[in-house]
């Protein structure tokens, strides 16, 4: 059941209410992350919370940590500086940290994170370990020794980590923002195609002229783009109108 209203400790005075697509942006009071989607907000104080983070549970497991028991604090135990082990992001509010001496901590949308996503024939996977390489980085680390969560096919190829799907948004978003181009604008989404890399085997493909098969690669990056559209969905929500756009922008070539 959803409340359209609540009261939230962080924000006692005011009633918080419940939006179902921002009109910006906003960075969300809880865990401190940028949030696209729907949100508890307090009108006048500008403040925000992510669904997830207005109602967390307060011990949770999860299935790619199962040997871990995570309570949640909207205080970082300890003043160690932490990251999130499943998007790699600095962990700075709300998290979920596990009960181990080595602690693992996840931010509360990473914790609720789809498990599954299904569209259009495209069945992709949450892992926190992959057999692919990343289409974004094109590394299965996002840095050494550190790898996160991927969302992968059963085939295995096609896999994004959560963090570069995460940079692209916010990459992409910053600079229209800061470039004054906010509203729906092609030219921003279309460099997103330039910066995901294709795979080895299919440039092969392209470049050696007996094996050119010009239909596969076009069906390898439509479903490429198809299995990022499910990826920003699930992380950042239902699109709003400047996400729309970007989608569009995406499966549309
Ligand atoms: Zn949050
Ligand atoms: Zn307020
Ligand atoms: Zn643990
Ligand atoms: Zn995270
Ligand atoms: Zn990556």
């Amino acid at each position: 059941m959803k409340y359209t209203k609540i009261k939230h400790l962080s924000h006692p005075h005011h009633d918080l209410m419940l939006i179902d697509s921002p009109q910006e942006p906003y960075q969300c009071d809880g865990c401190k992350e940028l949030g696209f989607k729907q949100c508890y907000q307090c009108e006048d104080c500008n403040f925000h919370l992510h669904e997830e983070c207005a109602m967390p549970d307060s011990s949770a497991f999860h299935r790619l940590f199962r040997e871990c028991d995570f309570r949640f604090y909207e205080n970082v135990p300890g003043n160690r500086a932490r990251y999130c082990d499943a998007c790699g992001k600095d962990v700075l509010g709300f998290v979920y940290q596990c009960l181990h001496k080595e602690a693992r901590d996840l931010h509360p949308c990473c914790m609720k994170l789809q498990r599954t996503l299904i569209s259009d024939g495209v069945k992709l996977h949450l892992r926190a370990k992959v057999r692919s390489k990343c289409l974004k980085c094109g590394s299965k680390e996002i840095s050494k020794g550190f790898r996160g969560w991927s969302y992968e096919s059963a085939c295995g190829r096609y896999c994004y980590h959560v963090a570069c799907v995460k940079d692209l948004v916010i990459e992409n978003w910053r600079k229209g923002y800061f470039d004054g181009h906010y509203d729906v604008n092609d030219q921003i989404y279309s460099n997103m195609a330039i910066q995901i890399k294709v795979p080895n085997e299919t440039i092969v493909q392209q470049s050696e002229g007996s094996s050119y098969r010009p239909k596969k690669a076009s069906k390898y990056w439509k479903t490429a783009k198809l299995a990022l559209k499910l990826i920003i969905s699930a992380i950042f929500g239902d699109p709003i109108s400047v996400f729309a756009a970007l989608i569009e922008s995406l499966v549309s070539n």
